[in-house]
Formats: structure tokens, sequence, C-alpha cells
């Protein structure tokens, strides 16, 4: 009588194709005294591996006849390698091992997933081999947890996701493709991870991580601006990563064009070898550029046509043709206060690690940031907006002068980062004051205490006279150019002003170093 008593296991699962949850029965008999089948009974696979091991190729072999969807929900499976079938395994169907536990290695080398394919909440107790596997739809690993290692090498994703999956000891995903999508929200390092030669799509997610181990990405494909410079929208999001004990996340050998850095703590990222994205002489996060054209007109229009001629450019060479349109995210985390912490904090970290000329093109980033963004923008200071006509008008006024005196800065020394700039500077007052003192008929042959006096003088503010008073062993009669000669006097001052700190910042950094 018991033996044809039906295996009690049922569990809801999200249905592929019915696009809804949905409960699954299990339709074996129930072993004989117990109350689930030879898959379901949590114990009989130690008992009897054999046996249950064949059973489970025989419902492969079953699954791959035909296109129906495949339930391996819940199964309590020993060692299993597909390989053992003896045949190539391809999965034409929706197969389903939602909950299943694998208690020893599983091995899914070289099978065919032509379906989507769902390992939802699955628990892969010893090794998880998923080397040359082929996913051809979605595939779905949310709130798996993999105790072992977890090697997925030469494997083909469309659209995957790792949602809430937590990998306890070493993962290793080398060379890796996800077509469509990917997304790893919420997903635990807690072993040495590492993505090695990984192609990650525009729209990857790689939100809330928690890492405690080393994690590295290294000779990874993250997609570049350059690809499609009219899509802004497309960002790799590193957001809210919190790290454990020794957990660390290293980048090598990577694009970090689209990656945002918004809100990541910092203090636990490496940056080996890495391509920035140079815009103009900075290094612009992309978060920035957004803000920047989100903000300035006149920077938008600018960037539209530089990544237009791009395009156009990229077209005459026969490469694929795109959409003419600026895709911009709406992500209400992106105002200036955001953006500019994103930057600082990339810059000190350049610093901490003695890497001057990458923190230098931060700071020049940073720099046209506060220079640059529209002071229309409702975005300046989201969390605490001016209050009131006069709170207003003082923060106008403020931002119209910071914004002249950036200008300044920028022109002179190019935000302390040129030296170049300040003497070339110098040398243009020199000549040009130089050239009206010499052509302007009022010289005089000077005594001796008016050259000393001139010496004196030229040593303060400037060289011109000095140097012209050399080479021509004249004077200009100075009470007649009085107001000139402020003017380079003051001209002059100017450039010290901005040259004494440069000079002071590149010895600062050579003593450092
Ligand atoms: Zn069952």
């Amino acid at each position: 009588m018991e033996g044809a008593r039906r295996c009690k296991y049922r569990a809801e699962y999200y249905d592929f194709e019915a696009e809804e949850l949905r409960e699954w029965e299990c339709d074996m008999p129930a072993l004989p005294g117990r109350e689930y089948c030879l898959f379901h009974d949590p114990e009989y696979w130690r008992e009897h591996p054999e046996e249950v091991r064949e059973a489970f190729y025989e419902r492969v072999r079953e699954a791959m006849a035909s296109e129906e969807s495949a339930y391996f929900i819940g199964y309590h499976l020993p060692r299993v390698d597909l390989r053992e079938l003896g045949e190539d395994v391809v999965f034409r169907g929706p197969v389903y091992f939602n909950e299943a536990v694998f208690h020893e290695d599983a091995s899914f080398l070289g099978a065919s997933f032509s379906g989507p394919t769902s390992f939802n909440r699955a628990k892969f107790l010893g090794d998880a081999i998923f080397i040359a596997t082929k996913f051809s739809k979605d595939a779905r690993f949310d709130g798996a947890s993999f105790s072992e290692h977890v090697i997925f090498i030469d494997v083909v994703f469309s659209y995957a996701s790792f949602n809430h999956a937590r990998f306890s000891r070493e993962a290793r995903f080398f060379s890796v493709e996800f077509l469509k999508g990917a997304d790893l929200i919420s997903c635990v390092f807690a072993g040495p991870t590492i993505f090695s030669h990984v192609r990650f799509p525009p729209n990857a997610r790689l939100e809330n991580l928690v890492i405690s181990g080393r994690t590295v990405f290294s000779n990874t494909y993250l997609p570049s601006i350059l690809d499609d410079p009219l899509d802004l929208e497309s960002r790799l999001c590193l957001r809210y990563i919190v790290f454990d004990g020794g957990g660390k996340l290293i980048f090598s050998k990577t694009n970090m064009d689209r990656v945002s850095f918004m809100f990541a703590d910092l203090s636990r990222v490496e940056f080996w070898d890495v391509r920035w994205w140079e815009y103009k002489g900075s290094f612009m996060p992309i978060d920035a550029m957004i803000v920047l054209i989100k903000t300035n007109d006149k920077i938008a229009r600018q960037y539209k046509e530089m990544a237009r001629k791009d395009i156009r450019d990229r077209e005459e060479r026969h490469l694929t043709p795109q959409s003419e349109l600026l895709r911009l995210p709406d992500d209400p985390d992106l105002t200036l206060e955001n953006v500019l912490q994103e930057i600082r904090l990339l810059k000190n970290l350049a610093i901490s690690m003695g890497r001057y000329e990458e923190a230098a093109k931060f700071h020049i980033a940073e720099m046209e940031v506060r220079r640059l963004a529209g002071p229309e923008a409702k975005e300046r200071h989201v969390e605490w907006p001016p209050k009131g006509r006069l709170d207003r008008l003082r923060e106008r006024a403020g931002s119209w002068l910071e914004r002249r005196l950036l200008w300044l800065y920028k022109a002179t020394c190019l935000y302390g980062e040129s030296l170049a700039r300040p003497v070339a500077w110098l040398l243009a007052i020199w000549l040009l004051f130089g050239f009206i003192y010499a052509f302007s008929g009022l010289i005089a042959v000077p005594g001796l205490a008016t050259a000393l006096q001139l010496l004196a003088e030229g040593l303060a503010f400037s060289g011109s006279v000095v140097v012209l008073m050399l080479l021509l062993r004249a004077a200009p009669v100075v009470a007649a150019w009085g107001y000139i000669a402020w003017a380079e006097g003051a001209l002059a001052l100017l450039i010290y002003a901005v040259f004494l700190p440069t000079i002071m910042r590149r010895i600062w950094r050579l003593v450092r170093a």
C-alpha cells in the first residue's frame, strides 16, 4: 500500500513561460515507508548514491528528448557529472533546478541549455563546475549558494542573474561572456574571487555586493564610452558595496569608462593599470559628464557634436551605425555634490597610492565640474536648497564669482597642474610690456640710482623693465608710464601668486615620492 503513495514534495517556483509563481508537485512514488521519493528524500542519496545518480541521468535523458520543461526542483543529488551520460547534453526546453541540493561535486561541463534555466536557491555543497557550458536564454542563480569552489570557464550567458547568490569559497569566472545582461545585486563574495577576461554588457549591475575576500577584476571587458558615446545611460554601478574582514576589490587592466563609483567605499578598492576616460585632459567619471550635460546646454551641444562626429567616423569605417539620440540615465542620485564627492574620493585614492599624474587628471575634472555645472541647475544643492530671495541671490553671486575665479585659475596654471602655463604667461607679459616700453620713445639714459631702483622694482613686480634696460642700456621714464608699470606689476604678481603654489606642489610630490 505504502509504495503507491506519492512523494509529498511541493514547492513554489517562478514559471518562465507563464511568467508567474506556480506550485510544483512531485509526481514520483514515495519510497517504501517514507514520505518522499528517491530524489526528495534528504538522506536517500547518501544511502544509495549510484541509484539516485542513474535515476537522475535517466531524467536528464528524458528531458533532452522533449522541448517540455524539465523539473529537478528540490532534488537531493550525490556527485553528478553530465559527461557520464556519454552524449552531448542539450536541454531543449526550460530547466528548473530551483532549491536543488548538490551534496557533492556537480559538473555541467559542455552542457547546453537552450531554454531559460533556473538554479534559484540551489545549494552547491561540493564544487560547482560550469566549463564550456552554454546558456542561450536567461540563466538565474538568484539566492543560490556555493559552499566550495566554483568555476565558470568559457561560459556564454545571454542574460544571467546572481542576485543574492553567496560564494563562500573560491570563485573563478574565466573567459565568461554575458551577452545581454548580468545582474549581480547583493551578491556575497566571501572567498577569493576572480573575474578574468570576462565580458560584461553595458547594462550590467553589480550593486550592494558584500565582499569579504579578495575580489579581482582583471583584463575584464567593461564597455567603454567610445563604443557608443551617445549612450551615457549604460553604467556599471558599484553602489553600496560592503567590505567585511579582509575584503578588497581590485581592478586590473580594465576599462573604467562606464563604472560609477558613486557611494562606493573606495578605501578597499585598488586600481592597477586601469584605463580611465580621458575627456579634454581630465579623467572625467561618467556620472560627472552626465551632470554637466544635464545642467549646461553648451557642454551638452559640444558633447553631442563630438559624439556624432565620432560615430560618423566610425560609420565611414563601416562599423555598426548607432542611434543619433543622446541617452541619459534618470538617476536622482546624480547631483553636483554626489559627483564632486565621487571625483574627490578617486583623486584622494590616486594620491594615497602615489599616482600623482592620475590624481592631477581627477583634480582637473573636479575643477571643470565646479566651473561648468550649470548655475540654473536645480541639481546643484539638492539637499540644502537656498531659502529665501537673499539666500538665492547670495548663492548666485557666489557661484558666479567662483566660476570666474576658476576660469582664471585654469587659464593661468590649469588648476595648479601646469608649470608651462604660468611661465608662458610671464614671458608674454614681459614681452608685451617690454615692447610697449621699448617702442614708446620715452626712454631715457638712467643714472645708477634709477637703475638700482628699477632693478628692485623689476624683481618685485616684473622682469621686463630690467631685461630691456640691460638690453638697451636705457630705462623708460617710469613716471610717465606709471599706470602701465602698475598694470604690469599687478599682472606679473598674479602669475607669481599661482606659480608659487604650483611649483610647491610639484616639489612636495617629488619630496614625498
Ligand atoms: Zn519527489
